[in-house]
């Protein structure tokens, strides 16, 4: 095919799903990318225009994106390889096309090392990430594809590098972006230079059986079709082979010859509504064995990525397995070209009612509401990551930051160790301040010295992740150990005055240890030093102490009383306690009554509290800001409402509820529970329900100390990247 022939197809192609196309526009793009590569040549010795040419055309067929897609294709590669500039991109078409090739560009120069999966997700979200239109990223893949499928010219290496790169971040992205077929196409490609023995013994061995599989598909689809037709049922059914790479795959992750493995056939039935999908998979189970346990309902649950479809796995009669996916045209659609199917129906503004299913796509896309069609798709952004940073180190390791960081967070996010001795910045090569904000793809260079005298008390205000606050925190609470001893010593000594207790009191050997338990510190010096760094109270301690000391006496004294008595004397009852507190609660005016806490709103000590006078169940304990215990309610029955408050000797810990609402987002749940366990948090129970709108609710049962704790924890869930509000339920 010459040049101009394969321009005449891929217009004729753009034609086909997009008669208003701008052609003059895409004729001279073309043709300025012609000229621009006039002289190249490609490894096969092809003019270079073929390539940029190839881009577009898979642009159309595959993706069938707009006319700016298709000129930006063409251009893809004339900022990085010849003079043209971004300022002439702008000027012969437009500022929004040199951006697109600009864009793909800064993608292309990106150097991938081979690095661990960590690496690969942070790599894949960053390339996500830098393309502010997700026009970009659909023209790379292209760009990708088109290289992959003429890499048979390239050097062994460099197949084996291109090849690596593509299934480690092309062929997810592809997937991410739901795009099924250029995925599998990846894949296989990719596989092929990677391990080509094993592709070559899966294609001969697929090529020798194929006569034999190809009537099989036959047979099967008849049998299918005749009885969906029987049943009046509109579909359409086709099979196939699975493609190379997932039969690869599933030898090696089974450990199974290509004759073992178990589905190698796939069938899709494709219908027009989605009761005819679960209509389908009746017939199907009637005419086939089902294989149990292999039944899903992505239709019910339907992928992150956006895809629906019924699976479902059949014993055939010739007792070989197969696989059959069941889904309306539209999902299909869907499932082959994943966003771009997404962006076609926006184009034809028949995008109405398809947003619920795109939970995904919405969230990747900013505030479109009310723009038109074509606005709306010139500003598909990715957003998905803008709570998210990207940046590398001068090795080339990406390191994954939240929004706003600085280089105090990035310094210790490699280690503490590195920030701690930290005296100066380089972002791209020029010295920054500490409070310099990362961008996307900033090199960051930390210089650090032997002598640096350590974080000063504002880093910790500078840094924007948790990480780095913890770590200064604990640098803090190290390096000052002494003075901060010596600080919570003289607070601690000040406030045991002040309750009347002397020191002799505390470091009585019969007391110290169930004093220490009370606080729960090891020793006297560690508590010393959290009340110097600010983790602990003096206030607390000593009254914590002071209720224990309390406890202690009047068991001495009823074990004396015991042991004074005889066997014919009546046993002596305890004497009443001095605080009159039932779990820690004082109820005024009532000895030793039944107290309970209520479910609705789980007080903890520190919350201002009520007491309600319950039927048979003794006083039930309310947040004063609770609404079942709201003004107006109390004026309802003020005979029941009593004054409570807290005792000094509070229990040990209290179960309350929390409640979380987030960005439903990947490790989510594992961000929240480390923060948790970070905070010595007791969980007795987490539950997460998702929204409709891309939230997720997180309601966590846990037993805490004190509201001292309570705020802790929240503080520290608060600061996880995506939560938006941190609450305690309460009516
Ligand atoms: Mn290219």
């Amino acid at each position: 095919m010459t040049v101009q022939e394969q321009y005449e197809l891929l217009e004729k192609t753009v034609r086909g799903y997009n008669p208003a196309a701008d052609f003059d526009h895409i004729r001279s793009a073309f043709e300025y990318a012609d000229r621009c590569h006039e002289g190249q040549k490609r490894k096969s010795g092809e003019p270079y225009i073929i390539h940029p040419l190839a881009v577009a055309q898979i642009v159309a067929e595959e993706l069938k994106l707009d006319s700016e897609s298709i000129e930006a294709a063409l251009l893809h590669d004339v900022i990085e390889d010849t003079p043209a500039t971004h300022e002439d991109v702008a000027r012969m078409f437009s500022p929004t096309i040199a951006n697109l090739v600009e864009g793909v560009s800064k993608l292309t120069r990106i150097q991938y090392a081979t690095k661990e999966d960590e690496q690969m997700e942070n790599l894949r979200k960053m390339l996500m990430a830098m393309s502010k239109d997700i026009r970009v990223i659909l023209i790379k893949v292209s760009d990708r594809l088109h290289n992959m499928r003429t890499m048979e010219y390239q050097s062994p290496e460099k197949q084996k590098q291109k090849s690596l790169e593509t299934m480690e971040i092309y062929a997810p992205i592809s997937h991410r972006l739901g795009m099924q077929r250029i995925k599998w196409e990846l894949e296989d490609l990719s596989l092929k230079y990677l391990d080509p023995v094993g592709y070559n013994e899966i294609i001969t061995r697929l090529d020798a059986k194929k006569p034999e599989y190809d009537a099989f598909l036959l047979r099967t689809q008849t049998q299918m079709d005749d009885r969906l037709t029987e049943l009046g049922i509109g579909h359409m059914v086709y099979g196939r082979i699975k493609h190379p790479y997932s039969i690869y795959r599933k030898m090696f992750n089974q450990n199974k010859s290509l004759d073992e493995i178990f589905d190698l056939f796939a069938f899709r039935v494709l219908v027009d509504t989605v009761g005819d999908c679960y209509n389908v998979l009746g017939v199907i189970h009637d005419i086939y064995k089902p294989i149990p346990g292999r039944f899903k309902d992505y239709i019910g649950t339907e992928k992150p990525n956006g895809y629906q479809s019924l699976h479902t796995t059949v014993m055939g009669p010739d007792g070989l397995p197969f696989e059959v996916q069941i889904r309306t045209w539209k999902m299909h659609e869907v499932a082959e070209y994943g966003v771009a199917a997404h962006w076609k129906y926006k184009q034809h503004g028949q995008g109405a009612g398809t947003e619920g299913k795109y939970e995904w796509v919405r969230r990747l896309l900013e505030n479109q509401e009310g723009a038109d069609a074509e606005e709306y798709i010139h500003s598909l952004k990715v957003d998905m990551f803008a709570d998210e940073v990207f940046v590398f180190t001068p090795n080339g390791d990406v390191q994954n930051l939240p929004a706003g960081a600085t280089p105090i967070d990035f310094a210790y996010a490699i280690h503490s160790a590195v920030g701690n001795s930290m005296v100066g910045a380089k972002v791209n090569n020029r010295i920054v301040t500490f409070d310099h904000i990362l961008k996307n793809g900033d090199i960051v260079e930390i210089m650090t010295s032997k002598s640096a005298k350590g974080p000063s008390r504002d880093w910790m205000k500078i840094a924007k992740s948790s990480e780095a606050r913890s770590k200064i925190r604990q640098w803090f609470k190290k390096e000052k150990k002494e003075e901060n001893i010596a600080g919570g010593r003289s607070s601690f000594e000040q406030e045991l005055k002040h309750a009347g207790l002397s020191m002799k009191d505390v470091t009585d050997p019969e007391n110290l240890p169930l004093l220490l338990k009370k606080v729960t510190y090891g020793s006297l010096e560690e508590m010393y030093a959290a009340i110097g760094y600010g983790g602990f109270t003096a206030q607390k301690a000593v009254s914590r102490m002071k209720g224990e000391l309390l406890r202690i006496s009047r068991q001495h004294q009823a074990e004396e009383q015991l042991a004074v008595g005889t066997e014919d004397a009546p046993i002596p009852v305890p004497p009443k306690p001095l605080s009159k507190s039932e779990q820690g609660i004082i109820v005024e005016g009532l000895d030793n009554c039944l107290v309970k806490f209520s479910r609705c709103c789980t007080p903890v000590p520190g919350d201002e509290i009520v007491g309600f006078i319950t039927r048979g169940y003794g006083v039930s304990v309310h947040r004063a800001d609770c609404p079942n215990a709201a003004p107006e309610r109390r004026a309802e029955q003020p005979g029941r409402w009593l004054k409570v408050t807290w005792g000094t000797d509070t229990n040990e810990s209290y179960p309350t509820t929390i409640d979380v609402v987030c960005k439903d987002r990947m490790g989510l749940i594992l961000d929240i529970s480390t923060a948790l366990s970070s905070t010595s948090t007791f969980v007795s129970g987490l539950n997460s329900r998702s929204t409709e709108d891309g939230f997720a609710v997180i309601r966590l049962e846990i037993r805490v100390r004190d509201g001292a704790q309570m705020k802790a924890i929240m503080n520290k869930l608060n600061q996880i990247s995506g939560v938006l509000q941190v609450t305690r339920p309460a009516g």
